[in-house]
């Protein structure tokens, strides 16, 4: 999501004659873009800009923040930084130009925590782009839900769901642009509920979700991956539209959060554990195999041992491809930051170490199960790790490296799967 608006505000401010730096050294305003999921958030921008200040001794830039702590912090800011010129909430990007034009005109330290203007659309300029391969494309900003220990719904607002007609134009676009793979994304995608049917009146399914799903399928774009599913909302129709069109991808993200009925039910989730392992069994059903992937929090308030216990069991049950693992961490302003925060700090340590190594070991098998497969892969970019290897993604969102060469970049290739590591596979191109 953070990226997809750092898209949208460099879409805006080059619109706007602007030119983005690649160096805060050198730049004339600094922005900076925020998270505020877990803890510190603010505490971590205010260091950010001390650095910068440090940097910039001679000639301080403009400085201004926007993204969730923006938006949570708002006037706040401004008193525990004097360094902050302007504050733009999370629904105020596309109005930067004239935040900052407002405050280059003299009107002193700017705020914005408005929300999106009428008839205001989200338009993304190539340039802007993260990727030259892979588009991100929102479906759905905010969020309904209010689980309990979650500020989302207090940074991004309410659900609001942009009309398939835009995403479908959105989705062409990237397509005709050589563009290979898109994910659509928001908070919880599978939630999704435009105001009206424009775009997927065509298109049959049991969710207006599942009806995008086609509809997107359908533009014939390569590769189609969508995050994150929420599994109150996961209707089996979604595994449907993945077994009809080969372009969706074989990859669900879906957050459980935790194995204990108890515990979810203290977190508001809306599902207990036997619902979320329905949803699993849905996507083992599929033509293809599903690689599934999951977050979970560890050490929420009145979490005991054996409701820990379960959540390795289900762990265990599982078999996830991949997990995130977060500890509980207070947010204020959340129902759960009423509660004690009782598991204390050691303990979810050790919480966190004994899931971590259950799943290595989780992920080991199944990595090793690829070695030797030969994988559709999207050459995206140089390994980090290697100037002389290749990176990319699979359908099912693995990532692999292999010997290659940037003549590679953007095309989808075949690998052989030639030795598995806990979080990648390492291959060889076929054609080579
Ligand atoms: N909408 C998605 C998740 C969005 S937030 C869903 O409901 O599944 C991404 C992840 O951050 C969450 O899945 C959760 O595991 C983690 N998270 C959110 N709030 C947290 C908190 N207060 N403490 C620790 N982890 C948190
Ligand atoms: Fe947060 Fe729950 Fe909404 Fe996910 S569904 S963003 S965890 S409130």
């Amino acid at each position: 999501m953070n990226v997809a608006d750092t898209e949208r505000a460099t879409t805006r401010l080059r619109a706007h004659d602007y030119i983005v730096s690649d160096s805060p050294a050198a730049a004339d305003i600094v922005l900076f873009n925020t998270c505020s999921v877990r803890e510190r958030a603010a505490h971590k921008v205010l260091t950010r800009i001390g650095e910068v200040r440090k940097q910039r001794r001679d000639q301080t830039p403009l400085i201004g923040v926007m993204g969730c702590v923006a938006q949570l912090e708002g006037e706040l800011l401004f008193e525990q930084s004097p360094h902050i010129n302007f504050v733009v909430g999370t629904r105020a990007t596309d109005r930067l130009p004239a935040i900052i034009e407002k405050v280059l005109e003299g009107q002193g330290k700017v705020l914005d925590l408005g929300e999106r203007a009428e008839g205001e659309s989200l338009q993304i300029a190539t340039h802007a782009r993260h990727s030259a391969y892979v588009g991100f494309v929102p479906i759905i900003e905010g969020c309904n839900k209010f689980c309990s220990y979650c500020i989302v719904p207090f940074s991004r607002g309410r659900e609001k769901s942009r009309l398939a007609s835009e995403i479908i134009a959105d989705v062409s676009r990237l397509r005709d642009q050589g563009f290979r793979e898109v994910h659509l994304i928001g908070q919880n995608v599978n939630s999704y509920r435009p105001a009206l049917n424009d775009g997927f009146e065509l298109f049959k399914g049991a969710t207006p979700f599942s009806r995008l799903l086609r509809a997107v399928a359908a533009t014939g774009i390569e590769r189609i991956k969508f995050t994150t599913s929420f599994p109150r909302d996961f209707h089996e129709d979604i595994v449907s539209a993945l077994d009809e069109h080969e372009n969706l991808c074989n990859w669900v993200h879906l957050p459980v959060q935790s194995g204990s009925d108890k515990v979810l039910r203290a977190m508001r989730r809306g599902y207990k554990v036997s619902d979320y392992l329905r949803c699993v069994e849905n996507t083992r059903r599929a033509h293809r195999r599903i690689s599934l992937t999951s977050d979970i929090i560890i050490g929420f308030p009145s979490e005991s041992s054996s409701d820990f216990k379960e959540t390795l069991k289900l762990v265990q049950t599982c078999r996830f491809d991949g997990l995130y693992i977060f500890k509980y961490s207070e947010r204020p302003r959340t129902p759960s930051a009423k509660l004690l925060d009782d598991v204390g700090k050691e303990e979810k340590a050790s919480r966190f170490l004994e899931l971590e190594r259950l799943q290595r070991e989780v992920q080991r098998g199944i990595y090793l199960d690829y070695v030797g497969e030969t994988l559709k892969v999207l050459v995206e970019g140089v390994s980090t790790k290697s100037l002389k290897d290749m990176t990319g993604h699979t359908t099912c969102h693995k990532v692999v490296n292999f010997a290659g060469n940037s003549q590679m970049l953007g095309s989808v290739i075949d690998v052989q799967v030639t030795e598995s590591k806990i979080n990648s596979l390492y291959g060889k191109d076929l054609v080579r």
